[in-house]
């Protein structure tokens, strides 16, 4: 699944009921891990792949992304571990050690967000981000560049076939989230927060009967495990990425808090 010159490899790490966090490692042996929402899986699998952790990445604060901080931070030796989220979220991401100020509408450098010009590494390879508000107010996309459009994490922002509920944005900024993720290249991978594809695509043939060849014959071929999605693949199936106005989103945002399938 990654492209072939590309250091770096990424495991889907399924924890509690349906979320995911992320593994990153290098051929060095260095991993980074991103969301943890609980110790116990991520050093499980740093310890049957002889991994040595790194960093830790949070797309925003929630305790189903950001649970296993803690246990992770007291199981390392490593003084120089780091751990990255958006600055505003500072307070209430534990153990948190690089704020990054990342700007709305487009992927930035993290040196040129940081502070203290640092940024987030991981092995030489800069991370980039963008600011995603609308979930929550510290949400934040990191992306790995690459050729093809590279690799975005996108917490509970935008999930295949769907998005996050507006805990504490609003609609026009969940909207405006979403429009600048599906902007990127088409084969950009997209790895998102919770295994709830089956589901959104449920509610997706509801909201765009118009839509429903491509949906079902998206539904008939899920695999267990549904990340990455691609940006070309959420333009042709996401009723939240394929609403043609502000409007629109907030309907099918509304439609979605209540729909039962
Ligand atoms: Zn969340
Ligand atoms: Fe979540």
């Amino acid at each position: 699944m990654q492209p072939s010159n590309s250091p770096l490899t990424i495991t889907p790490v399924p924890c509690l009921q349906d979320n995911y966090a992320y593994l990153i490692e290098h051929t060095s042996g260095d991993a980074w891990v991103v969301d943890p929402s609980e110790a116990a899986p991520v050093l499980a699998i740093l310890a049957q792949r002889r991994l040595r952790l790194r960093g830790i990445i949070a797309t925003h604060h929630h305790h189903d992304h950001v649970g296993g901080i803690a246990g992770l931070v007291a199981a390392s030796d490593d003084p120089q571990l780091w751990v990255a989220a958006h600055a505003h979220d500072s307070g209430r991401i534990p153990c948190l050690t690089r704020p990054i100020a990342a700007p709305l509408g487009a992927f930035t450098p993290t040196k040129g967000a940081s502070q203290d010009g640092r940024g987030v590494e991981l092995a030489g390879v800069e991370l980039w981000a963008m600011w995603i508000p609308g979930h929550t107010d510290g949400a934040i996309a990191w992306m790995i560049p690459g050729p093809d459009g590279g690799d975005v994490f996108t917490g509970d922002t935008l999930f295949a076939a769907g998005c996050g509920r507006l805990f504490e944005g609003t609609p026009a900024q969940m909207y405006s989230s979403l429009r600048a993720l599906a902007a990127l290249a088409p084969a950009t991978r997209l790895w998102f927060g919770h295994e709830y594809t089956a589901g959104n695509l449920r509610f997706a043939a509801v909201i765009e009967p118009d839509n429903s060849l491509e949906i079902t014959r998206a539904a008939a071929e899920l695999p267990a495990i549904t990340t990455p999605t691609t940006v070309a693949r959420e333009r042709a199936l996401n009723p939240f990425v394929r609403a043609a106005s502000l409007e629109e989103f907030a309907a099918r945002r509304a439609a979605k808090d209540t729909f039962r399938g």
